[in-house]
């Protein structure tokens, strides 16, 4: 099986500093690939990497078949890639429908809207909510709301940053079922995450970055078990604490 995402010797450097460093990775097509280490570990940067919003200092990334090293953001974008940021970004001021019906548009013709607009947000959990500002909702309903207009552009491969940031064990875990919804209809997704137990919950396999570099992979149930995995953790602030 050819992977969907393959990243190869990339590195990225700031101010002469790695915050990327040598790391090969492949994301096979339907696995929910989680991406953990402590905080400045380089997670955000490598999210980044591979969506374009930065270059890399070295290395190479194909996605589907095609290098896209070199592409603009929005080109990743039409080729099937979407994420979810770690700040939430929704129109506050517009009604959570309409936030749907924005990200829609991109991908869906006019008279399949209705439908597809609804399709969304019976799948966030969202339908009852369809008229209130996206404003009003709780953080973790934003959050929902934000990965649907992700998952609006129809990605085939979608990154989530820490998708359950300020979240309560509840909407964790709801999260974390609707991510293994996803997986199941056949996306593949690459998630940074601190939560341990949404990471058991959800992952079919873990990378762990340590200084920018790859530090282990493997089952969540190896890496859990895995003595120097618990040690690069100690001392660091946990859960949250990550900008
Ligand atoms: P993580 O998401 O794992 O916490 P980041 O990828 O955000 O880590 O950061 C990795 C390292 O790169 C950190 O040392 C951070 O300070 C540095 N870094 C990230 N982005 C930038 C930037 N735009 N400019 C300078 N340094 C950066
Ligand atoms: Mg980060």
């Amino acid at each position: 099986m050819a992977a969907l995402l393959e990243i190869r010797a990339l590195s990225r450097t700031f101010g002469g500093l790695f915050a990327v460093s040598d790391v090969d990775l492949d994301v096979n097509p339907g696995e929910i690939h989680c991406l953990i280490g402590p905080n400045g570990a380089g997670k955000s940067t490598l999210f980044k990497l591979v969506m374009g919003t930065y270059t890399p200092t070295h290395g190479s990334i194909r996605f589907d078949g095609e290098d896209i090293t070199q592409m603009p953001p929005f080109r990743r974008v039409n080729l099937g890639m979407s994420i979810k940021m770690q700040a939430p970004s929704v129109f506050r001021a517009l009604p959570v429908w309409q936030n749907v019906h924005i990200a829609l548009q991109r991908r869906v013709p006019r008279r399949l809207l209705a439908a597809e607009e609804g399709r969304l947000l019976d799948l966030l959990g969202l339908a009852a909510e369809a008229a209130r500002p996206a404003g009003e909702l709780s953080h973790g309903q934003q959050q929902w709301l934000e990965i649907g207009m992700a998952l609006a552009l129809q990605p085939k491969l979608l990154l989530l940053d820490e998708p359950t940031a300020g979240l309560s064990p509840e909407e964790t875990f709801r999260t974390g079922e609707l991510v293994k919804r996803l997986a199941q209809a056949g996306m593949t997704v690459m998630v940074v995450e601190h939560d341990m137990d949404f990471v058991r919950q959800i992952a079919t396999r873990v990378t762990v970055l340590h200084l920018g570099k790859i530090f282990a992979e493997g089952s969540v149930e190896a890496i859990v078990a895995d003595p120097a995995v618990a040690e690069i953790y100690l001392g660091t602030p946990h859960a949250n604490a990550d900008s």
